[in-house]
């Protein structure tokens, strides 16, 4: 349980950040909230050379209507997202997922930039950013890219980061008043999903149901073809991997998906406007 020997650095700036990644080579890493990070370092599982602490980079933590999108800093805590206002009114998938991840001190420490960078398939905002069809802004060595969420969550723990690549901001579109619904099937109301459920209108993505989260496509067809929410919750395991461990085997996740997918639907419906 203690981390092997690294090197810590404080960024006071977005490009004191960057400088400090290019010169920490391929074996530095960010560190923002520390709630996957550190526990990963303490038992081995990640071992970075150094530690480029960007907590305190204020600059990263807002959430500003854009016009087109809300825009969110990486930096924001859970805890902001999920009472902010703005996202409330504009874009409650958001707020109501944010707000139900791990306690109350996991959510004022982790930050939604260090959430979808950790690319972990059972965590709930990858599969929110899907359905709500967000891109991601990243800063690097080679400038500033958007990479749609379609194309962020590479494989398990992996994202399309390049190393030395910062993660600055997440685009929402708005919805436009199609119903939304997040649902968190747990065993206890701290534990990450066993299996999740984002929907915002007619797209439909999953969480712990493969190596990465992912849309429901089958799901969507469906819908878009005209099935009510029965037929097309039935639809819901097509194409997944889920994983099999303590929680039950690969059918419990298959069922589970199933009827979470129906309720979700039918939330989402009941919400629309
Ligand atoms: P860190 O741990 O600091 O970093 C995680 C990874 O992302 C690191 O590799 C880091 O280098 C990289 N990184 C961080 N920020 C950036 C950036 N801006 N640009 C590029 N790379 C970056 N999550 C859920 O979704 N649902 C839950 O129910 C849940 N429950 C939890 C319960 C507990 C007890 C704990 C400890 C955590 C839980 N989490 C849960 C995870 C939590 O949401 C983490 O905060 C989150 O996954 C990581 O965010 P962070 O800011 O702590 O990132």
């Amino acid at each position: 349980m203690i981390p092997g020997p690294f090197t810590y650095q404080r960024a006071s700036s977005v490009d004191e950040a960057l400088q400090l990644a290019a010169d920490g080579g391929e074996d530095a890493k960010f560190l923002a909230g520390g709630h996957s990070l550190v526990p990963l370092m303490k038992l081995r599982l990640a071992a970075p050379d150094t530690v480029i602490d960007i907590g305190r980079l204020a600059e990263l933590s807002y959430i500003r209507d854009e016009g087109s999108h809300i825009a969110v800093g990486a930096l924001t805590c859970h805890d902001t997202v999920a009472r902010s206002g703005l996202l409330e009114s504009r874009v409650p998938l958001l707020a109501n997922a944010a707000g139900q991840i791990g306690d109350p001190q996991v959510r004022h420490r982790g930050t939604i930039g260090g959430s979808l960078a950790h690319a972990d398939p059972a965590a709930d905002l990858p599969a929110v950013s899907l359905a709500l069809g967000a891109t991601m802004v990243a800063r690097g060595p080679s400038g500033t890219r958007q990479i749609a969420a379609e194309d962020f969550f590479a494989s398990l723990f992996e994202s399309a980061l390049q190393p030395g690549e910062l993660l600055t901001e997440i685009r929402i579109p708005k919805p436009d008043g199609a119903g939304w619904s997040f649902q968190k099937f747990t065993k206890r109301a701290i534990d990450w999903a066993i299996v999740g459920v984002a929907v915002q209108g007619g797209s439909v993505a999953l969480v712990n149901m493969g190596s990465t989260p992912i849309r429901a496509t089958a799901v969507e067809q469906a819908l878009a073809a005209g099935s009510d929410a029965a037929d097309a919750a039935s639809h819901a395991a097509e194409g997944t991997s889920a994983p099999e461990d303590f929680n039950g085997p690969r059918a419990y996740r298959e069922h589970l998906a199933r009827v979470l997918v129906r309720r979700a639907l039918e939330e989402a419906r009941s919400r629309a406007r």
